[in-house]
Formats: C-alpha cells, sequence, structure tokens
C-alpha cells in the first residue's frame, strides 16, 4: 500500500495517520526532524483510506480568488503582538466570541510548535505571531473531530498544505472556515530545537517563551525575543541570527515547500493571509510600522468572514496584481539552495554538528568558501 507515489511529496499533516482504521500509520522522523508517515505492514488492510485522505490526491480545487485588502487590527495591544496586521486574531476572536473554536499554532511547554484547540479568547495569545517551524498536527485530528462533532464552529489556521488536509477530510460544510497564509515554507523542528539549546547553553538559562518577530523596534525591524526562567530577557536582530540566516538561505525547509503543490492560488482555504510587504508603495498612510496583514478572498465563505470583522479592522481594498508582484511566494516556491543535500549529510542531529554545517554551507571564512565551490564543481556540474 503507497500513500503518495512519492514521499518527497508528503506534507507531514498526519491525516493519513489520522483515518487509518487500523491505526497501523506512524508518523516517524526522518532527515532528521520531519515527520513522514511509516505504515506497519502486517497491520495494513489496504484499504485505501490514507490514499484518499491524503491532500496530495485531491485535485478538487473549490477557489474563486477575486479581493485583497491591506486589514489592520484597531486593537493596536493585538497588532503589535501579532506577526503583521493581526488578520488572523481578529478571525479568531469573532469566532470565539460567537462559542465558535479556534485550530492553530501554538508553542507548547517545551517550546515545541504544534496545532491545538482554543476555545476561550484568554487562549489566543499563544496563537498569535508566525512560528517559522513545522507544526506537528499528529494529535490536532481527534480535537478538530470532537469540535465539529459537537456541532461547534471551528476555525482553522494553517499552512496552505495542512488547510488542504483539513477540507480533505471535512470538506466544505456551513460550520468551518479555513485560512491559509502565503507560505515560505516550514522549517525542520529538530533545527529549531537545537537552536533554542544552543541560546540556553550559552547563556546559561533555560528559555521560557520564544517570539519569532517582536515589533518593539518596529515591523520592519522585528527580531526574536526570548524570556528567561529568570524572568530576563534577549532581543536577537534577524541579520544577527543563525536560525533567521538559515531561513533566508532555504536550507532547512521540509523537502515538499521546494515544490509546494498549492501556489498559484490553488488553495483549499476560504481566505489567506499574508505580510503586506510593500504596503508603503501602495498606500503610505497606512503603514505605521505597527504591522499590516494582506487578505486574500478564495471563497464567498472568505468573505462572509471578513464581513463580519470589519467593525473591528480598517480594511483597504488593494489590486490582487500588485500582491503577486510584491510576493513572488504567492505564485512560486522557494528556490532550493545548491548545499541543502550537503548540509544534511553534515548535519547529524547534534549542534557540533549544526554548527559545522553552518559554517560550511553559509560560512564567510576563504576555507568555506572554497570547499563551497568544490562542492559545486564536484557535484552539481559534473
Ligand atoms: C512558516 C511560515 C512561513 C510564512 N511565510 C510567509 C511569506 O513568505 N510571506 C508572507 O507574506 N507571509 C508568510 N507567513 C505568514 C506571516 O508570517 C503571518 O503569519 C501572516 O502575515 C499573518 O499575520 P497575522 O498578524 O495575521 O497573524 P499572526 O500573529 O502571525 O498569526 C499567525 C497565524 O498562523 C498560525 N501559525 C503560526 N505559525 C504556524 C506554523 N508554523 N504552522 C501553521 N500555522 C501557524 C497561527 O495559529 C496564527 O493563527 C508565514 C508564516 C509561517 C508560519
Amino acid at each position: 500500500m503507497k500513500i503518495i507515489d512519492d514521499l518527497s511529496r508528503c506534507v507531514g499533516c498526519a491525516l493519513c495517520s489520522s483515518v487509518c482504521p487500523q491505526k497501523c500509520i506512524e508518523m516517524e522522523k526522518k532527515e532528521i526532524g520531519f515527520l513522514y508517515p511509516k505504515i506497519n505492514k502486517d497491520l495494513c488492510i489496504g484499504c485505501g483510506k490514507c490514499k484518499n485522505a491524503c491532500p496530495l490526491n485531491k485535485t478538487n480545487i473549490i477557489n474563486q480568488t477575486d479581493s485583497c485588502y491591506a486589514l489592520l487590527d484597531k486593537d493596536e495591544f493585538s497588532r503589535v503582538k501579532s506577526a503583521s496586521g493581526g488578520a488572523s486574531n481578529v478571525f479568531a476572536n469573532h469566532i470565539l466570541k460567537n462559542d465558535g473554536v479556534f485550530c492553530g499554532c501554538r508553542l507548547n511547554e517545551e517550546l515545541e510548535a504544534i496545532h491545538d484547540i482554543a476555545d476561550v479568547s484568554d487562549d489566543l495569545e499563544q496563537y498569535r505571531d508566525s512560528k517559522y517551524v513545522q507544526s506537528n498536527m499528529t494529535h490536532t485530528w481527534e480535537k478538530i473531530d470532537k469540535v465539529l462533532n459537537e456541532n461547534k464552529t471551528l476555525l482553522f489556521t494553517g499552512t496552505p498544505c495542512q488547510a488542504a488536509a483539513v477540507r480533505s477530510k471535512y470538506g466544505t460544510r456551513d460550520d468551518l472556515y479555513i485560512c491559509d497564509f502565503i507560505c515560505s515554507g516550514v522549517p525542520d523542528p529538530a533545527i529549531f530545537k537545537l537552536y533554542l539549546a544552543k541560546i540556553g547553553k550559552n547563556e546559561g538559562k533555560k528559555i521560557n517563551k520564544f517570539y519569532f518577530r517582536d515589533k518593539s523596534c518596529g515591523w520592519k525591524k522585528s527580531a526574536i525575543r526570548i524570556v528567561f526562567d529568570d524572568g530576563t530577557e534577549k532581543k536577537i536582530p534577524r541579520k544577527d541570527s543563525m536560525y533567521y540566516s538559515l531561513f533566508g538561505n532555504n536550507l532547512f525547509f521540509r523537502q515538499s515547500c521546494y515544490k509546494c503543490e498549492f501556489k498559484q492560488f490553488k488553495t483549499h482555504s476560504d481566505l489567506t493571509i499574508g505580510d503586506w510587504w510593500g504596503i508603503e508603495k501602495f498606500r503610505a498612510d497606512i503603514d505605521d510600522d505597527k504591522g499590516c496583514s494582506l487578505v486574500i478572498i478564495n471563497t464567498p465563505k472568505g468573505a462572509e468572514l471578513l464581513e463580519h470583522v470589519k467593525d473591528d479592522v480598517v480594511l483597504v481594498d488593494t489590486p490582487i496584481e500588485f500582491a503577486i508582484q510584491t510576493h513572488p511566494k504567492i505564485m512560486k516556491s522557494i528556490n532550493s539552495n545548491p548545499y541543502r543535500t550537503l548540509f544534511y549529510k553534515m548535519f547529524n542531529g547534534d549542534i557540533d554538528s549544526l554548527n559545522k554545517a553552518y559554517e560550511r554551507c553559509i560560512g564567510d571564512s576563504i576555507t568555506d568558501k572554497i570547499k563551497r565551490k568544490l562542492y559545486l564543481y564536484f557535484n552539481i556540474k559534473k
């Protein structure tokens, strides 16, 4: 039994594992922290439910993308805590106020990114801010099942591939809203974990909270903010962070992200949100450097959700063509880095090998640069 023809297309949503009636699919770590399904062949009865559920095997896109907006949450406190204009939180708040439930990504006590459920407004705090690491949905499916079985309205927010998985399982229904975001790709959870360990070791403290995009120096200069268990804090500008350097060099994304199958509006969501980088070129008057969200409406249900929140936000109609120009990732996957294979060959899961792989693949020293040239010559040009 094969779930998909080529496992490098697998997005790691864990839907196959959740629908298996034999419970014979386990999500196991590969390369090094990404989850992939492993079928226990002795238990598999070949029913094909996993294959039918897999979002990569679904082509029935329902989207009719037609409008695009800039959005700013009028609640500035909330906007400043969000990654961009606070769109996600505004939608989630509306759902919760109407006795619905929100499903999104938070960092758990071990600072691992997981998809979980929030049903009171106070819980939303931990869902704000983008977590630039793949979130784990292994234990999320049964929670979503429960919410929908109780006839509650659910808003799901996640990557385009996670959104496609949710649509694949539950289809189109009145009590379900699906929101995805413009996505560069999802980084390796094992590397995020090691990055945290490295900072903790250097500082000699335990990390309590981690924020990927603190806006205290402005949205455009947002930085990493870390809160330690003794209450002290550290800020790391993105340009000085090893993690963002790996991110910017496209080195540690999931394999499927380099050939994302949900680009060019092949989205299964009702609406798509993103960072409205470049809004100042279109409407300088709404750019206060506290964050601006881009919202693309994909279905009438998405338009309905936006209509519900319109009194809570500043909303500006913007041309979709301009969004496409300023956000190449709407149309195209990230480029693969020619040293990614080398990086994963050198990196074996510990801090030492991470440092060495980082230097070899991105480092500035003459030796590393020469070694990279030789690597390209012998491995790519041949
Ligand atoms: C891995 C990743 C890559 C991204 N790449 C781009 C990009 O290239 N261009 C762009 O314009 N925008 C990108 N975004 C989206 C952007 O960072 C903001 O999330 C978006 O602008 C919405 O901002 P906000 O202020 O509305 O909400 P935020 O406060 O950012 O809320 C984020 C929402 O996304 C969910 N979320 C957070 N982290 C994850 C995760 N790891 N997996 C799944 N769901 C998550 C949360 O549950 C929350 O609902 C990316 C986000 C992530 C997580």
